[in-house]
């Protein structure tokens, strides 16, 4: 069983207006969850709205991340208050932690993404962190969310930060399938990996125009939000969980264990983990192109400011015993890094990010 998609889907510049009516045919007392002081306004706007259509709402926000201590306390208020349905309006640990909750107690969960840093508004995936958002393990859910709406208008309100880590993320989704699933012999995992390349190449050639020039009347803008929020979420999807996240991935959500003062998004750590990982394909695959593609990447990853290795992301890797922290957690038993074809030793692995952070890399 897979699910491919939400059920229904509103997207555009009026997708919440449009998307009212059928909100309210399906919930009557929901609960809007979300969590950053930036999208106050705007959720602010969905409370008014909701209320003038009738429903008896309520909103909550979560204190940490998408962790359990939130979700049990998130859920405890649900039960006791008796909502019918989860609206979560934010970015992806808001999102994810929705749709966990929604699919723990069998109700309803509405996605409302108020930026483009990720997928999470479309996929039967939830990423659980700590409360200090280190990562513990992703969750698949039951179905996607219920309804889904991307509304241009509230995605343009947010940084455009979030946009660039949501252009990493959704770049990660083919050099992350392709190397591990190519070789799958089912026709709808190969559908998504090439999805997926489609959607890389739109990112190359409309990503940076894409953040330089954040307008709905920007057809790169228009293009690239709906690649990151939407397909992204498609080609898993699709692709289901034989269409795997790999090295990159795994290399972000070790590079999580370690708490650091300033916190970065999630896509903005894959980046790093992506270049990483096309420097093991290199190295231990003998991938002629990996290095031509780690030398396209740093030019559109420079163009949208995105952090290019780990110090970049607060973190010095020579310190703490940090390179054996993520190199063991990178290489643990349940980690998607053994999805790539090749076997990789920790100390391989040390040596490539030690490298990596020590070199100076021309483009
Ligand atoms: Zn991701």
């Amino acid at each position: 069983m897979h699910s491919i998609s939400p059920e229904t889907i509103f997207r555009g510049n009026d997708a919440w207006a449009e998307a009212l009516p059928q909100i309210n045919k399906i919930t009557k007392k929901p609960l809007i969850l979300g969590r950053s002081i930036h999208t106050l306004n705007l959720r602010n706007k969905i409370f008014r709205d909701l209320k003038n259509h009738n429903l008896n709402v309520s909103s909550d926000n979560l204190q940490f991340d998408c962790c359990y201590e939130d979700i049990s306390r998130v859920k405890n208020i649900i039960l006791k208050n008796n909502h019918d349905s989860v609206i979560a309006a934010g970015g992806g640990k808001v999102l994810d932690s929705g749709k966990y909750i929604a699919d723990c107690l069998n109700i309803p969960c509405i996605t409302i993404p108020l930026s483009a840093s990720t997928c999470a508004g479309w996929t039967a995936l939830s990423n659980i962190y700590t409360k200090n958002g280190q990562f513990i393990m992703d969750v698949a859910l039951r179905s996607c969310p219920k309804i889904l709406v991307y509304d241009h208008k509230f995605i343009q309100t947010a940084p455009s930060r979030t946009l660039a880590s949501g252009i990493a993320d959704a770049l990660a989704k083919w050099y992350e399938s392709s190397i591990t699933s190519s070789k799958i012999d089912d026709g709808l995992v190969q559908q998504a990996i090439q999805i997926s390349r489609v959607l890389r190449d739109q990112l190359l050639i409309d990503g940076e125009k894409a953040f330089k020039g954040v307008s709905e009347d920007n057809p790169s803008w228009r293009n690239t939000i709906e690649a990151c929020g939407l397909t992204a979420g498609l080609v898993g999807g699709i692709g289901g969980e034989k269409c795997r996240t790999a090295a990159a991935h795994a290399i972000h959500n070790s590079i999580t264990q370690i708490i650091t003062p300033n916190k970065f998004l999630h896509g903005e750590i894959v980046g790093v983990g992506l270049l990483l990982q096309l420097r093991l394909e290199e190295m231990k695959n003998n991938n002629k192109l990996a290095n031509q593609s780690i030398k396209q990447l740093l030019v559109l990853m420079k163009e949208l400011n995105l952090p290019t290795n780990i110090s970049q992301l607060g973190i010095n890797v020579f310190e703490n015993k940090n390179l054996e922290k993520i190199a063991d957690f990178t290489l643990r038993e349940k980690s998607e890094i053994h999805f790539l074809p090749f076997e990789i030793n920790k100390q391989e692995l040390i040596d490539v990010i030690a490298n990596f952070e020590k070199q100076v890399l021309k483009i």
